[in-house]
């Protein structure tokens, strides 16, 4: 198979219609006018078109495991070789505390959010938005960013602020810091200096973050010298936000599908066959256009701190389905600002006390998280969430605490009715940490 050029039919069938159009009722023909040969049989290919526009792979499974096959060796090598993808994976925190809030709030997760959204996610441990505002105003945008309004400029207090910031995070949170994006609800390309943030981020963690922005035309040249650096430094990916078919037809012109390979491009033009997460400002488009939204996911990906440089703000936040009360597509645990990287430092550590308990009887509250459904009878207990089905035997106390977390349970109730100060979980321990474990108590308090 000829990857890159295979790589690019997919994304002008994915986010050009008159290309999908044409390829449906000629595919030789649409190839050869856009100058590509995937040394593809045409019938893989057009099963691979049927799964994009139905979102259904399946018969593309059963009929081509060969052709699946090559192309999953081809990802599986691409992300083994990514630093940056490894360390995401593979991180390993020094504080076990952070490590277990996170995975809590993945585990919580899968219940409600799609599971390709756990395929994807890297769910990085901190991003740094070098910027108020973004100049993207996407339509679209999840994050329903401000129009730009300041850089964080590389002055020397700002560097020492930045270079300090950095070593604060591995200090607190070991090679996870490198798990980071440098953007959030900003545009990288906007600011000047960006490359310099990278060095110094580089200099800290050893890995190179990958980038997505939607300015991969403003100025190619930064584009290509932007991308060899992050090679010299062992990120290939960059990811680009392509939101108008002409511009998606004017990156295909300006950059080769072999110079493309290692890149991801994000089709978020409105001909495109990609859907939006029901996130800030994508929640107005549902009702105008709702196959162009998908429900249950989040284009959230923190489960961590994001930091402004300019305003010198700190937040937790982690993923969540998008709702009223968190039209973002991720939960706001706590937020406030820092003078300087000391004062983040102590910041952090209260976070820390207050939001990564040890365990759950340091919970003043007890409750499960209000998106499963309990029903308990005859020693069974089973828990229904949107993506999960749990089932398990319990015993007379095991049913009793079950029935007093739907509505929630004080610790002094708990200890009075479950075990007291001596016997912390008594007979209900082994249940009450499996709960916890899985991200099913709410850690929330909003009791
Ligand atoms: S989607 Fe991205 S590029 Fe577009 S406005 Fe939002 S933050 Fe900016």
């Amino acid at each position: 198979m000829n990857f890159p050029d295979y790589k690019r039919f997919l994304e002008s069938y994915m986010g050009d219609d008159a290309f999908r159009e044409h390829f449906d009722r000629s595919p030789a023909a649409a190839l050869r006018e856009a100058g590509l040969n995937p040394e593809s049989t045409p019938e893989f290919l057009l099963a691979v078109g049927e799964g994009c526009r139905s979102r259904n792979f399946r018969p593309v499974v059963d009929r081509f495991p060969d052709e699946l096959a090559e192309l999953r060796r081809f990802a599986a090598e691409q992300e083994n070789g990514n630093p940056f993808t490894v360390r995401c994976r593979n991180a390993c925190s020094d504080n076990p505390r952070f490590e277990a809030w996170r995975e809590r709030r993945r585990q919580g997760n899968r219940a409600v959010l799609q599971p390709m959204y756990f395929d994807r996610a890297f769910n990085i441990a901190l991003a740094c938005e070098l910027g108020v505002g973004c100049s993207g105003q996407c339509g679209f945008c999840c994050f329903d960013a401000p129009p730009l309004r300041e850089n964080f400029w590389y002055t020397p207090e700002n560097r020492t602020l930045w270079r300090d910031v950095l070593r604060v995070f591995r200090n607190l949170l070991g090679s996870r810091a490198g798990a980071a994006a440098l953007y959030w609800a900003t545009d990288p390309f906007d600011n000047p200096d960006l490359e310099k943030f990278y060095q110094d981020f580089y200099e800290c963690n050893h890995v190179w973050p990958p980038i997505t922005t939607r300015w991969p035309l403003r100025d190619p040249a930064r584009t290509r010298r932007f991308a060899a650096e992050g090679r010299r430094h062992g990120q290939p990916c960059c990811r680009f936000s392509l939101t108008e078919r002409g511009e998606l037809r004017r990156f295909f012109r300006e950059f080769s599908a072999e110079e493309t390979m290692d890149w991801s491009l994000v089709l978020n033009n409105p001909e495109s066959l990609n859907c939006y997460s029901i996130t800030g400002r994508a929640r107005e488009l549902q009702s105008g256009n709702p196959e162009k939204c998908q429900e249950a996911t989040t284009s959230s990906c923190l489960s961590g701190f994001l930091v402004n440089l300019c305003r010198r703000e700190v937040r937790l936040l982690s993923p969540c389905a998008p709702d009223e009360a968190n039209p973002y597509g991720f939960h706001l645990w706590t937020e406030a600002t820092f003078r300087d990287a000391a004062e983040l430092e102590q910041l952090l550590g209260k976070i820390q006390e207050r939001f990564f308990p040890e365990g759950p009887e340091a919970l003043p509250f007890l409750r499960l998280s209000s998106c499963w459904t309990l029903s308990v009878s005859g020693g069974h207990a089973e828990l229904v969430s949107r993506y999960l089905v749990r089932r398990f035997d319990v015993s007379d106390p095991e049913a009793a605490l079950l029935e007093k977390l739907k509505t929630g349970i004080s610790r002094e109730e708990f200890n009075r009715e479950f075990g007291g100060m001596l016997a912390p979980f008594g007979c209900v321990g082994g249940l009450l940490e499996t709960l916890w474990k899985s991200g099913m108590l709410s850690e929330e308090e909003d009791h």
